[in-house]
């Protein structure tokens, strides 16, 4: 595709502008915290994800850049400009939730490896394959709070080392409720954003105890098994334009070709590497490096396949 019109048209709306990344990507002056001569606002001609690097304005529709700037604009660019299928993402549509706080008396299982509680869930990790260095890895941790009793606690921390989220397993057999987790809505948190280097492939699995398994690898949970736009995950994806590799278990097979399909509808380039059977949470670290060392990319012939093999 040629751009040369898109590029002049942005260059006429924001004064200034320069190309760079293969041609694929403008810088102009943001309209938010721009000064003369600095063009720290980054446009992907591509798929109109824009973002500042000074004041962090993002978003993935340049018009509501353009109406920064010039409003008359607007409607010419919708008309010429605007990416076909690519809808409008934003995350002001996120709900807000009150600030995360630990769970009363929130102790790392390493650090008091003599109380009896967190000698109970040690086992209980060393049972499930996690060992003592992924205990310290993930700040797992438990508490005297009495609904969160006999609970593995695994914490989770946004790009800035704020705690956003956390999640608590039971450790006994059949408990009455598995997981108790943090007030905040999961489509709003990104789990271990911390630990995310969006530049780098990001393998996306269900739940916080397959992620422990993903100690070596770039990664993230959903916190379940569905991914939809309207959430801060999906943004951060789209926005960087990350490779995805997914990797959910066999029984959520359908669900991981509906997130891919979803992805692969922005134009980011998708993987899967799912087991054919067990899930990632009862595979060894080593295993689950050696299933995503061969991804299998996406397209919409994979899907094909794989709905005619569900036949
Ligand atoms: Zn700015």
């Amino acid at each position: 595709m040629n751009y040369k019109e898109k590029i002049k048209f942005l260059h006429n709306v924001f004064g200034e502008s320069r190309l760079q990344n293969d041609e694929l990507e403008l810088t102009v002056r943001c309209p938010n915290c721009g000064k003369p001569g600095k063009r720290k606002m980054c446009i992907r001609l591509d798929t109109d994800l824009y973002h500042c690097w000074v004041c962090n304005l993002r978003g993935r529709n340049v018009a509501r850049l353009v109406a920064m700037k010039k409003p008359s604009a607007v409607s010419e660019y919708n008309q010429k400009f605007k990416p076909a299928g690519i809808a409008n993402i934003s995350t002001q549509s996120l709900p807000e939730f009150d600030p995360v706080s630990l769970p009363e008396n929130y102790r790392l299982i390493m650090e008091n490896t003599r109380d009896p509680d967190s000698l109970a869930i040690r086992k209980y990790a060393h049972s499930r394959g996690i060992s003592d260095s992924m205990l310290w890895r993930f700040r797992v941790g438990y508490s005297d709070e009495w609904k969160l009793r006999r609970r593995l606690i695994i914490p989770s921390f946004d790009g800035d080392g704020n705690l956003n989220y956390w999640v608590a397993r039971s450790i006994d057999k059949d408990p009455y409720i598995k997981y108790v987790n943090s007030q905040a809505p999961k489509v709003a948190i990104i789990f271990n954003e911390i630990d995310i280097d969006w530049t780098k492939p990001v393998h996306l699995v269900e739940g916080p105890l397959d992620l422990v398994k993903c100690v070596n690898l770039n990664a993230t949970c959903l916190l379940g098994s569905s991914l939809t736009e309207n959430s801060m995950l999906f943004y951060e994806l789209a926005l960087n334009n990350s490779k995805i590799i997914l990797s959910l278990d066999p029984d959520a097979r359908k669900k991981q070709d509906k997130i891919a399909d979803l992805l692969k509808s922005y134009n980011l380039d998708v993987y899967t590497a799912s087991p054919s059977f067990g899930d990632i949470g009862d595979m060894s670290p080593k295993e689950v490096e050696h299933l995503v060392s061969h991804p299998v990319q996406w397209n919409e012939t994979s899907n094909l396949q794989n709905r005619i093999k569900d036949l």
